[in-house]
């Protein structure tokens, strides 16, 4: 019985994307999750799978062959059968243009390429997490009774480890990987100063090709995305020669 309600309970995720070894990558992980996932190589073939079975999210990469992503987006919160279908944006650096687009257009989350494996999988979890409490009312009610869900806290910043978000002034701000760790790590740590050489092995380790600097570029993406006056950090204290404090608030 509770195999058929597994089986009822696996989730449908299309990954359309041209690029064959970014779609395996993709679906292998979220396979490993325990979801369902399918690929399509155009915009135009992810319309009509989507046409015959409504899939729970979408991945979908901006740069498509015949249609792009953005159209594709458009096209699915135009009809009123595909319209609330949760869509992750991938995306190449370097059209950081289309962000505000495609959020505008109405995708639910955006990640720029080349991007974290883990950090997907993590962001396809919550986004398919809100879409249950979304159907489920009563499981939403129950999830905030569980209100054991771990939260860091500092004045306006809220880190929410499990969901992999942080919200600024209520605001949700969208970090990387690296930048959520590295976060995470200095305000657990709140008070006390840790030195490049400790952050660099606990949100880098074994990566090879990084040295202290990596650690100080981070901390300025870090700031530019958290502090109200990057140029004057409140949050993120600098300790001359040493390393970074987080302010104990
Ligand atoms: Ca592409």
């Amino acid at each position: 019985m509770e195999t058929v309600n597994n089986k009822l309970k696996k989730r449908y995720v299309l990954v359309v994307e041209d690029e064959e070894d970014i779609v395996r990558l993709i679906t292998f992980h979220l396979e490993k999750e325990g979801y369902l996932v399918e690929g399509a190589g155009s915009g135009r073939e992810a319309l009509e799978i989507v046409s015959e079975k409504t899939p729970d999210l979408v991945i979908l990469d901006i740069m498509l062959p015949e249609m792009d992503g953005l159209e594709v987006c458009r096209r699915l919160r135009g009809n009123s059968q595909t319209a609330s279908i949760p869509i992750l944006i991938l995306s190449a650096r370097k059209e950081e243009f289309d962000r505000v687009l495609g959020l505008e257009l109405g995708a639910d989350d955006y990640m720029v390429k080349p991007f974290s494996v883990r950090e997907l999988v993590a962001r396809v979890r919550a986004m398919l997490r809100r879409l249950e409490q979304r159907i489920d009312p009563d499981l939403a009610a129950k999830d905030n009774a569980n209100a054991a869900e771990k939260i860091i806290r500092s004045n306006d910043i809220i880190l929410y480890p499990e969901r992999h978000q942080v919200t600024v002034r209520g605001e949700e701000r969208s970090l990387t990987h690296k930048e959520f760790v590295l976060l995470e790590l200095l305000m657990e740590n709140a008070g006390k100063v840790l030195t490049r050489d400790i952050l660099l092995d606990k949100v880098w380790g074994y990566e090879v090709e990084v040295d202290t600097r990596t650690v100080d570029v981070h901390v300025r993406y870090l700031r530019q995305k958290i502090e109200a006056d990057p140029a004057r950090p409140f949050y993120i204290e600098t300790v001359r020669g040493v390393g970074y404090r987080f302010v104990k608030t």
